[in-house]
């Protein structure tokens, strides 16, 4: 008999979802709308509800589906299965799993969103090759998880791996956790879009302003790269200086962990080489132990915005079997 398993990425906006064979095929996906509105129980009968019509869309019988994972957003308590605190949602200290199992009468499994992505990437995307590896999404934050001998670490009920909010800046700029200079106000893209329009203000010449149509509101996280490949100074120097935030974060990972691999999410990691090289070469410098003695691989991910269901089936698949 063929088994079957979901994995559903939870978010604040929507949950993408998606079937897969036991030994880890997508047949399907699909994707619903979430809204904070709806409370704990709507959202989690919603769920339920989008598990079944994805078995169907799968043309899979729902009794052959052994196992749900899901990555959900917030502090998550992956051994106990609870969301522990999701402020977006108001949800604080859910049994999440449980009640999703209630449900949809299928074992549950959840962890964070970030890890789940990073589980997923680990074993499905650029770094399946490699027994350790980082994963890092530059976004509105930066989002961390970390895998290692294939295994998730997580930290204590799950609280750690928070890779965004170590310091780079003592005393910088304020940060939403409440400490200052986290490495996510300096190396997101939020923060590269800020470092962009600084820069335009100062260099009313430069070509970032071109780039963004004259309108400074228009700048995005691809702005800079696309002004410094057309040989702006100003755009070169903008890169420069952020790339060199970035490559602060990566070597404090790298000197405390060591992993094979560094992976970059989000839409940064389609600059390609105009932001692989000059990382590699900043992280180089910053490292205790030099590339040449130690290889380290830093690449782009590969499974975009999948990343999360491929982990949930993985954590689901793992989980299972323990
Ligand atoms: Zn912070």
């Amino acid at each position: 008999m063929k088994k079957y398993i979901i994995g559903i990425d939870l978010g604040g906006m929507g949950a993408k979802g998606g079937v897969f064979s036991y030994e880890g095929e997508l047949l399907v996906c699909d994707k619903i709308k979430t809204d904070k509105n709806d409370g704990f129980e709507g959202t989690v009968e919603s769920l339920s509800v989008f598990c079944k019509s994805l078995a169907k869309d799968a043309g899979v019988s729902y009794t052959d589906v052994v196992a749900i994972g899901m990555g959900s957003p917030g502090v998550v308590d992956s051994t106990r299965g609870l969301v522990l605190r999701w402020s977006n949602f108001n949800w604080d200290n859910v049994p999440l799993a449980e009640v999703l199992s209630k449900k949809t009468e299928k074992p549950v499994y959840i962890a964070n969103d970030a890890n789940v992505a990073a589980f997923g990437e680990a074993k499905f995307g650029s770094t399946a090759q490699y027994q350790s590896s980082i994963l890092l999404t530059i976004g509105t934050g930066v989002g961390g998880g970390m895998v290692f001998d294939g295994k998730l670490i997580e930290g204590y009920r799950s609280a750690g791996a928070e890779l965004g909010h170590v310091t780079i800046r003592e005393g910088g700029l304020p940060c939403a956790c409440g400490r200052r200079g986290c490495y996510e106000k300096y190396a997101s893209t939020t923060a590269l879009i800020r470092q962009t329009r600084h820069a335009m203000v100062e260099n009313l010449d430069s070509l970032l302003w071109e780039e963004a149509g004259g309108k400074i509101e228009k700048v995005d996280g691809r702005t800079a790269f696309a002004a410094a490949r057309r040989g702006d100074k100003t755009a070169q120097e903008v890169i420069r200086q952020f790339v060199g935030y970035l490559s602060e974060g990566i070597a404090d990972f790298v000197n405390i962990l060591r992993p094979e691999a560094i992976v970059l999410g989000g839409g940064i990691a389609n600059e390609g080489e105009e932001l692989f090289a000059p990382l590699r070469k900043a992280v180089d410098e910053r490292t205790y132990i030099a590339m040449d003695i130690v290889p380290l691989k830093i690449v782009g991910a590969a499974l975009g915005n999948k990343a999360g269901m491929y982990g949930a089936y993985a954590l689901a698949k793992e989980k299972m079997i323990k």
